[in-house]
């Protein structure tokens, strides 16, 4: 398969965009060779520009639970077009999208619409800190919220993946008020709030983490949090900007029961548009200007074209609950075939799924935090990565990413997906 117009591509575009690519992790940095450049995208199949199909499990890192350029969402996006871009003043849409994320996520009673997941959990963390008069706030090492100043502070994601998890660039100052935790070390988080007694605004976490591989709470850590916040005033906060409408309708505050103050939301209420949200307790929302005194805002907010696709893609998702049994069985499906095929190579790997989210981890440690998700041997996943790449499969090119699968996987490319696997596995 030839990619010679992504080659050429790539070296056309370093000439005016840094590193060529809008975005790090697309770069290919990490497996080696070039990224791929997209032409279109349809179901279960990505294009490049070569005309090269591909099956791929990025699905735009999350959104696209129902495949790519789903009817539905197509339709709403051509029929608001024809109402013009955008107007910067308040429409019937947002009302309607506001009520219906609060009819789905729990934790959700009053949601500001913003433009990206990097926005939302800005503004979320500020109105934390508005609401409670404390600047600190706790962060779990490996979780990756955005590029806001004070999140690049053992950054998961793009940040590990270049291999600079704190970024020049962000000041001294700001990285103190930000504390560090490990992943599901709740002995850790009391001694923090311990040491930092009455200065502690909000905790924000990954629910599920997807951005140092899938890593899932451990029983009793959610819970222990929650606890933990409500008897030091904490802010509890769920970035579900990842896990928001993808692990149950109501995110994966409603899958595991336990409902935070404040969620972050992203991507997916866009259908794929630039959009992301932050909502919660109306007490703490109603300190969002101009009812209250946290200033936030934004010319695109609530943008029109966005808010249809968003809606299109919320109401298919309310209104079809077996999305969510489906997206289940096709997890189980190929998690069950990796390990088969893990069992017949005789290898030692680990994998971490829940629903339609999972990694594969070339460790042979349970990966339950960012320290063991540092022991994979990622130039073994870098081969791996181009392994499938040959055989048609685009995984996300870092071993520091959860893969997302959607609705438009049948078992025709889901035997395609373990064939390949069991193949590049075989390889390594
Ligand atoms: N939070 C989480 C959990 C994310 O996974 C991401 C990006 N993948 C963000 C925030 C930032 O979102 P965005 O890239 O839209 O700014």
């Amino acid at each position: 398969m030839s990619t010679e117009k992504s080659k050429r591509l790539f070296e056309q575009a370093k000439q005016s965009i840094p590193g060529g690519v809008n975005s790090p992790v697309r770069a290919f940095k990490a497996v080696g060779g070039n990224p791929l450049f997209i032409a279109r995208a349809e179901g279960p199949y990505i294009f490049d520009e070569d005309g090269n199909r591909y099956i791929e499990l990025i699905n735009s890192w999350g959104p696209m639970v129902l495949g790519h350029n789903h009817p539905e969402v197509k339709e709403a996006v051509i029929k608001a077009m024809e109402g013009g871009t955008s107007f910067g003043a308040p429409t019937a849409r947002e009302v309607e999208i506001a009520e219906l994320i609060a009819s789905m996520v729990p934790s959700v009673e009053k949601v500001r619409m913003v433009n990206s997941g990097t926005e939302a959990t800005m503004s979320a963390i500020r109105l934390a800190r508005g609401y409670t008069g404390k600047e600190k706030f706790i962060k779990f090492e490996g979780n990756y919220h955005g590029h806001g100043d004070s999140f690049l502070i053992s950054a998961g994601s793009g940040a590990i993946t270049m291999g600079n998890p704190d970024s020049p660039g962000v000041t001294k100052g700001t990285a103190r008020d930000t504390l560090l935790a490990p992943y599901n070390d709740l002995e850790k988080v009391k001694l923090l709030v311990e040491a930092n007694k009455d200065e502690i605004a909000a905790m924000i976490l990954e629910p599920v983490a997807g951005n140092m591989g899938c890593v899932l709470p451990e029983p009793g850590f959610l819970e222990g949090l929650r606890k933990i916040c409500d008897e030091e005033g904490i802010v509890l906060i769920f970035d579900e900007v990842m896990t928001g409408f993808r692990l149950a309708p109501g995110g994966a505050q409603e899958l595991l029961g336990v409902i935070p103050d404040m969620t972050t939301l992203g991507k997916i209420i866009g259908g794929g548009m630039p959009v992301g949200a932050y909502g919660g307790r109306k007490e703490i929302m109603d300190f969002v200007s101009p009812q209250g005194p946290v200033y936030q805002a934004g010319t695109l907010s609530g943008n029109p074209i966005a808010m249809a696709a968003g809606m299109a893609m919320l109401q298919h998702l309310k209104h079809h609950p077996a999305v969510y049994t489906r997206l289940k069985t096709i997890g189980e499906t190929l998690v069950n075939g990796i390990h088969a095929s893990l069992d017949r190579l005789g290898l030692p790997y680990t994998t971490n799924a829940i629903g339609s989210m999972y990694s594969l981890f070339f460790t042979e440690r349970k990966v339950k935090d960012f320290g063991d998700a540092q022991t994979c041997d990622t130039t073994l996943f870098g081969r791996y990565f181009n392994a499938m790449l040959k055989q048609g499969i685009y995984l996300a090119p870092s071993q520091y990413e959860s893969l997302f699968l959607s609705t438009a996987l049948e078992q025709e490319h889901l035997d395609q997906l373990l064939d390949a696997n069991e193949t590049a596995l075989r390889s390594l």
